[in-house]
Parts: C-alpha cells; sequence; structure tokens
C-alpha cells in the first residue's frame, strides 16, 4: 500500500514536472515568436526608411541638378549685355540640355500671328518680367517630357533679358539728356574725343558748332519754365534733325547745344551751322498754348585750322558763339584770328 501511494505521488510529481515544463517551453515559444515578429517589424520599418531616403537622396539629386543648370546657364548668358548675344547662348545652351526642332526670340511680337507666316506649327513662350511680356520664344518640335525643363530654362532667360534691359536703360540714361534726347555733356565729351583722335590720326579735318539760344531767358520770364522746356525739346529736336547720321550732338548745358562734324572744313561747317540756324529762326515753336519763335548763335570752329588740341578747339567755337552774340544774335560766326 505503501509503495502504492509512493508510486502514485512519484507520478503525480513527474505529470507536474511535465506540465510544467510543457507550460515554460509554450511561454518561452510565445516570447520568442513575439521577438521574431518585433525584429520583422522593426526590419521592415528599416527598409521603409531606407527607399524613403533613397527617394530623398535622389529628389536632392535632381534638385541640385536642377539648380546647377540653371547656375550654368545662367553664368552663360549673363557674361553678355546684348540681348541677340544672350540669346545665343540660352538657345545652344538649351541644344545641350534637351531637342528642340528651332527656337527664335521675337521681341517686337504682333498682336496677330499671322503676320508672321513663317511661324506656322511653332508654339509660343511669353517672357515675362513683373507681368511685363519683354519677348516670346517660337520654337517648335520640343518633346512633352522636356516641356517643364524647357519652361525653367526659359523663364532664367526672361529674367537675363531684364537684366539686359534694365542695363540698356540706366546706360542710356547717364548717356541721353531726358530733356532734349540729344547726348549728356560728359558723353559728348567723351565722343569728342574719340572723334577728334581719329581726326588726328587720319589726318581729316573736324569741325565743332556751339549753338545757344537767344534771349532764352525772356522765354522763360514770358511763358514760363515749362513751356521754356518744350521750347528746349523743340530746339534739342530740329538740331537732330538737320545734322546727319555720323555728327554728334549734346545738350552742352542750359540753353547751350555742340554739334560735332567729322570730315568737315570750315566751309561745309559753315553750310550745316547755317542750315540749323536758318530752320530753327522759320520755325514756329506750339508749346501748350503758346505760339512762339527762337533763334540760335552759333560759333565754328574748325581742326587743324582754328585748332590743334580739343580744349582749344572748345575754346575757340566758343569765342566764335560770343562773337555771334556781340554781332547782334541769329548768326554763324566762325572763328577767325582777323575777328575784332
Ligand atoms: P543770350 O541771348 O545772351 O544767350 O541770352 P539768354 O537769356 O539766353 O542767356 P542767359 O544765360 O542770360 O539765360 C539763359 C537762361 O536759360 C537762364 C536759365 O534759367 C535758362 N535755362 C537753363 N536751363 C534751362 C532749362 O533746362 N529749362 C528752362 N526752362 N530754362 C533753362
Ligand atoms: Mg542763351
Ligand atoms: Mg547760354
Amino acid at each position: 500500500m505503501q509503495f502504492y501511494i509512493m508510486f502514485l505521488l512519484v507520478v503525480a510529481f513527474v505529470l507536474v514536472v511535465v506540465y510544467l515544463a510543457k507550460v515554460a517551453v509554450l511561454q518561452f515559444e510565445e516570447r520568442a515568436d513575439g521577438d521574431v515578429l518585433r525584429v520583422k517589424e522593426s526590419y521592415s520599418r528599416i527598409i521603409q526608411q531606407k527607399d524613403e531616403l533613397a527617394a530623398e537622396k535622389k529628389h536632392l539629386e535632381d534638385e541640385s541638378q536642377r539648380i546647377f543648370t540653371l547656375y550654368e546657364l545662367t553664368r552663360e548668358i549673363t557674361k553678355s549685355f546684348d540681348e541677340a548675344e544672350a540669346f545665343q547662348s540660352f538657345k545652344d545652351y538649351l541644344g545641350r540640355q534637351i531637342y528642340l526642332d528651332d527656337c527664335q526670340l521675337v521681341e517686337n511680337f504682333p498682336d496677330d500671328i499671322s503676320d508672321f507666316p513663317s511661324f506656322k506649327g511653332y508654339k509660343f513662350f511669353p517672357l515675362k518680367s513683373k507681368r511685363v511680356v519683354l519677348g516670346e520664344l517660337a520654337y517648335k518640335g520640343l518633346a512633352d517630357k522636356d516641356e517643364e525643363t524647357f519652361s525653367i530654362l526659359a523663364h532664367q532667360f526672361a529674367l537675363a533679358l531684364r537684366r539686359i534691359k534694365l542695363y540698356k536703360e540706366v546706360e542710356n540714361m547717364a548717356i541721353t539728356d531726358s530733356l532734349t534726347h540729344l547726348h549728356t555733356r560728359r558723353h559728348f565729351m567723351e565722343r569728342f574725343e574719340e572723334e577728334f583722335a581719329r581726326a588726328r590720326m587720319r589726318k581729316l579735318p573736324l569741325s565743332l558748332l556751339m549753338m545757344d539760344v537767344d534771349h532764352f531767358k525772356r522765354v522763360n520770364d514770358q511763358y514760363g519754365h515749362l513751356t521754356g522746356d518744350m521750347v528746349l525739346r523743340e530746339v534739342g529736336r530740329m538740331i537732330g534733325l538737320h545734322t546727319r547720321e555720323i555728327d554728334i550732338t549734346g545738350r552742352f548745358g542750359g540753353e547751350e547745344f555742340c554739334a560735332i562734324l567729322p570730315d568737315t572744313d570750315k566751309q561745309g561747317a559753315l553750310l550745316a551751322a547755317e542750315r540749323i540756324r536758318a530752320a530753327m529762326h522759320d520755325e514756329k515753336i506750339k508749346a501748350y498754348d503758346a505760339s512762339l519763335n527762337v533763334s540760335l548763335s552759333v560759333g565754328v570752329a574748325t581742326f587743324p585750322d582754328d585748332a590743334h588740341e580739343l580744349e582749344e578747339l572748345l575754346d575757340k567755337a566758343d569765342w566764335a558763339l560770343y562773337r555771334a552774340k556781340k554781332q547782334g544774335r541769329n548768326r554763324v560766326v566762325a572763328f577767325s584770328v582777323y575777328s575784332d
């Protein structure tokens, strides 16, 4: 009996041990499964992060390539301050990036495209800067996939075009008198130096006219400064109208104007000066509600007859102008050593 009880106890013990071992194994398996699941999850997270990073890397590479392309293009097209040259650089650059059959710059775009039958089959890209259309790019044969690149590069070209136009405007402001549209004194003197050096080198004559509006103070006093300004504008226009393309005209200051007549001896210069004087004398100037006449006194000096240096030629023309005023105005006087 005792043996039997012992046997049962041993069996029970063994069963308990087996049961506990089984529970332990099950728990261990469950834990292991959990660990495997967690490892799997973190593995797929890492894989996802890797894909995201690869996509980000690709995006950054594309972006840096795009910025580099823009930088290179900008560098190429900003080398020049000339529209045609900048466009050529742009076109060359475009040709290296994408394929196009043709691309042309049309600066004065007509309202009616039929004015340009040669652009049949072309597409147009407006080159805009702050809503102002600076021109159009007429292009054809561009693949759809390259449309975006073309548009980005064309925008960059529009910026360059605006910069060139602004530069030209500023340059023009410095060399052109805003009232008369003749050269400013400073620019006139620069051109004078060039022309004087050329005349000396080629041993050709050169004449200088100094012109001053007669009794201009009276015009201001009688009609006011605004009318006076309009008269000066008209005087500038008449001087421009009655000189040749190769002559250089400038507003020397106030109501005083100058003209350089290259390749012109004294006799030719006297004729030219007389033509301007007579035209001015005959011109009825309409300014606001006034209608008036003004006259010019003109002094003439010629290289090499009267002077061998630029400053001397200026002095001699000034001296001749002074004589014209003294002799009664509205006349042309040439420098002469025999004048009183
Ligand atoms: P003269 O025949 O001796 O040359 O007499 P003038 O009255 O023309 O000469 P003066 O030098 O005494 O006067 C020139 C006047 O020109 C005085 C000045 O106020 C005026 N003037 C100079 N520049 C301008 C300008 O840009 N606009 C206007 N409206 N007047 C100007
Ligand atoms: Mg005057
Ligand atoms: Mg004067």
